[in-house]
């Protein structure tokens, strides 16, 4: 059978700019070298670049498959010991394109195959990526083409079509919110909140049934006043939220330089400590109320989340056995609140240009979702007993 694609109409305008990067993918973090590269790495007859290819590739005995059965060895400023001194990578620049192992060709590209359709994405963790998938003025759009024939492997997740025509319902729900400007950010988050807490209050099955019904019925609220309404009334959560950035900005250890420069410097004020900040409550809310006039004002901001979003949905909710539309929507929903933490944290030493927002969302998806631990630990923080999972979602939504 013909297999479709479907992609970001950017998908294809990705480049990498290679040495002109700011923070190239191969420092930071593990780069899996496959079976079948790592092979050809260790037999490299080429004089120029063999002994170094020998001398900087290991066995991952850790690996879970063969896409993990090497690494390359970082030098003590975590990059790949194969970049030259201009930040070019040797094996591309000696062997040429083709050489390089499956984990660096494919970056920053996610694809995976669902039923008879390929979806292709970016991630936002590259910072070319970043800019193309956040500054779309007018909102992601996707294209649906014959699928060419593939040139590297990637993921197959078959999904019967009870189950498959869910996930669309789902997923064309919170992409036609997200992108009905009507409202700010957060409404549109809170009327998918709405849906879900819906979806959450019945039983599986029913969820299938009900699903398009209820989501005809949810998405004519994304224009209408009303939202506003119901979001006023909603209490913010500080105390969880204070939680929150206290544990993004002074116990989340990581290796990235940018994401500790970009931590470093929020919730700072000229006579305040951070840590008043962060440790006394009413400091938290007034610092809070004080930035969140201009975060709320500030239209490129409101964009460039949207589109976070509507990415973040596109690559990487999929229905199966360890990931349900619930859990989906709290994972969504801190890297939201933490984003825009962040943001606001930092909204009186930066413009919040085009360049200072990229830098941001790409620091925090290098660092914080590129790490196992980093987000069940948010999950875990904001986890009351007494609420439901989506009511503990929408508590740490309101400002
Ligand atoms: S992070 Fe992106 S642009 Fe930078 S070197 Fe890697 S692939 Fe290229």
């Amino acid at each position: 059978m013909q297999k479709t694609e479907l992609k970001p109409s950017y998908y294809d305008q990705f480049a990498c700019i290679g040495g002109a990067c700011e923070d190239t993918c191969c420092a930071g973090w593990r780069i899996d070298i496959d079976k079948k590269s790592y092979q050809k790495y260790k037999n490299e007859k080429n004089p120029t670049i063999k002994d170094a290819l020998k001398k900087n590739i290991q066995r991952n005995r850790q690996g879970q498959n063969d896409l993990q059965y090497g690494k390359f060895k970082l030098d003590a400023d975590g990059k790949c010991t194969m970049l030259d001194e201009e930040n070019l990578c040797t094996i591309q620049k000696t062997l040429g394109e083709k050489a390089l192992c499956h984990t660096c060709t494919i970056y920053p590209r996610q694809n995976i195959q669902i039923n008879q359709t390929i979806e292709k994405s970016l991630d936002t963790s590259c910072p070319e990526a970043a800019r193309l998938i956040l500054l779309n003025k007018n909102g992601i759009d996707f294209i649906e083409d014959k699928a060419d024939i593939p040139t590297f492997s990637f993921n197959y997740l078959e999904q019967k079509d009870e189950i498959h025509d869910y996930f669309w319902v789902n997923r064309m729900f919170m992409i036609q919110v997200l992108q009905n400007r009507t409202h700010p950010i957060e409404l549109r988050l809170l009327l998918i909140g709405l849906y879900m807490k819906k979806l959450e209050s019945l039983p599986l099955k029913a969820r299938y049934k009900q699903a398009e019904k209820l989501a005809a019925t949810y998405l004519p609220l994304a224009s209408d006043p009303e939202l506003e309404n119901i979001y006023i009334n909603i209490e913010p959560n500080y105390i969880k939220q204070q939680q929150l950035t206290a544990y993004v900005l002074k116990n989340f250890s990581t290796s990235s330089n940018r994401f500790r420069l970009v931590a470093g410097l929020s919730f700072e004020e000229k006579d305040l400590e951070k840590t008043d900040i962060l440790q006394n409550i009413e400091k938290f809310e007034n610092f809070i109320h004080h930035y969140k006039i201009i975060y709320n004002d500030h239209e490129l901001i409101q964009t460039c989340l949207e589109n976070y979003l509507v990415n973040l949905i596109f690559a990487n909710y999929h229905e199966n056995n360890s990931q349900t539309v619930l859990s989906f929507f709290n994972y969504m929903m801190i890297q939201f609140v933490l984003i825009r933490l962040l943001i606001i944290g930092n909204l009186n030493k930066f413009k919040m240009n085009e360049d200072d927002i990229v830098n941001i969302i790409q620091a925090f998806s290098k660092a914080a979702l590129h790490n196992s631990h980093y987000i069940p630990k948010c999950l875990e923080l904001i986890s009351l007993k007494e609420y439901s999972k989506v009511t503990q979602a929408l508590h740490i939504l309101k400002l």
